[in-house]
């Protein structure tokens, strides 16, 4: 059987036209967006990803402020900041560029962001309302992996699944979001002995780890739905003999997508998804926002 390699760019274009559609029936009622991408330092990776954003953002109908602060910005400055944002009326919606330099608390900038604000939804409170089955805004990259396996059809509802990788904001919520459909889910980590013995029980599989090459071919059941949720940089060598620089997941892609049902590429799987996603909840943010203020909150 041919695999269905899931096309993430056309999903996100699906998600895209109705987030446009939004964007513009919130217009018509006189309420704009406006997000507002804070970055401390000018980590260059941050700054490819804030230009093709502010692109993302203009083709929405979505204002986009890139809030720079100085690379030897302290706790309090960062979060001074946030707090001038968390208040300002015309901003929406809040993002934090990552990494942050050497020193600081991610975690605790990341909760000094409103909660009704945060459009990539790794405030702790947002988080934790995922474990409830009520996030005020999800985080992205979870709902993108969600996303992704509904596109293809599959009933989560008693599927084998097994995640690898579970950091707060990727990992670990999409187990959450899995066992909330019903699939029965093992969790895979640092300390798993045997991971080969598990991913080999998987009708559905997750990679988020971070690790190129992770799973082969031997990982994966005959017929096993496949979401790499990974992103690496790695040197190969190309057709001329020249070292080059290649985006690739945690999925040997060319060997597992002979044995998969479905598998995602990256590029070109859940990232693109992660980007839409991003936008949807800049929408949502906006909805929710509207409500607390019409329920006096
Ligand atoms: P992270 O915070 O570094 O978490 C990685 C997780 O993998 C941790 O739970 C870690 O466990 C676990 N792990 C490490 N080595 C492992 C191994 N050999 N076997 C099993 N588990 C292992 O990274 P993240 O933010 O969750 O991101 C994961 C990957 O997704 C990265 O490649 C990132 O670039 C990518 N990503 C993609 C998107 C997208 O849109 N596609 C968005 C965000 C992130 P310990 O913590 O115990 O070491």
């Amino acid at each position: 059987m041919a695999v269905n390699i899931i096309d993430g760019k056309q999903l996100a274009e699906k998600i895209k036209a109705d987030v446009r559609k939004q964007v513009d029936e919130l217009a018509a009622d006189g309420v704009k967006l406006k997000l507002a991408a804070v970055m401390v330092g000018e980590p260059p990776a941050s700054m490819v990803y804030a230009r093709s954003q502010a692109k993302h953002c203009e083709n929405m109908g979505i204002s986009y402020e890139l809030v720079q602060l100085p690379a030897d910005s302290n706790q309090i400055q960062i979060a001074q900041r946030i707090e001038q944002l968390n208040t300002d009326p015309d901003i929406t919606g809040i993002m934090l560029h990552l990494p942050l330099p050497e020193g600081i608390d991610t975690p605790a900038v990341q909760y000094c962001i409103n909660p009704f604000k945060d459009v990539e939804g790794v405030n702790p409170v947002n988080i934790g309302m995922v474990f409830y089955g009520e996030p005020i805004i999800a985080p992205c990259t979870a709902l993108a992996a969600v996303e992704t396996i509904r596109s293809t059809g599959m009933e989560l509802r008693g599927t084998e699944a097994v995640v690898v990788g579970q950091s707060p904001v990727v990992g670990l919520p999409i187990s959450v979001f899995l066992i909330q459909n019903f699939a029965t889910v093992t969790a895979c980590h640092i300390a798993t002995v045997d991971l080969q013995a598990h991913t080999r029980k998987a009708d559905l599989l997750i990679v988020a780890v971070g690790k190129a090459g992770l799973i082969t071919a031997d990982h994966v059941k005959p017929g096993a739905v496949i979401i790499d949720v990974g992103i690496n940089r790695i040197k190969t060598t190309d057709a001329d003999g020249n070292t080059v620089s290649k985006t690739v997941g945690d999925v040997d892609f060319d060997a597992v997508s002979k044995v998969a049902s479905a598998i995602t590429p990256v590029p070109g799987g859940v990232g693109p998804v992660t980007v839409a996603i991003l936008l949807r909840n800049t929408v949502e943010a906006a909805r929710k926002q509207l409500t607390a203020t019409k329920k006096g909150k």
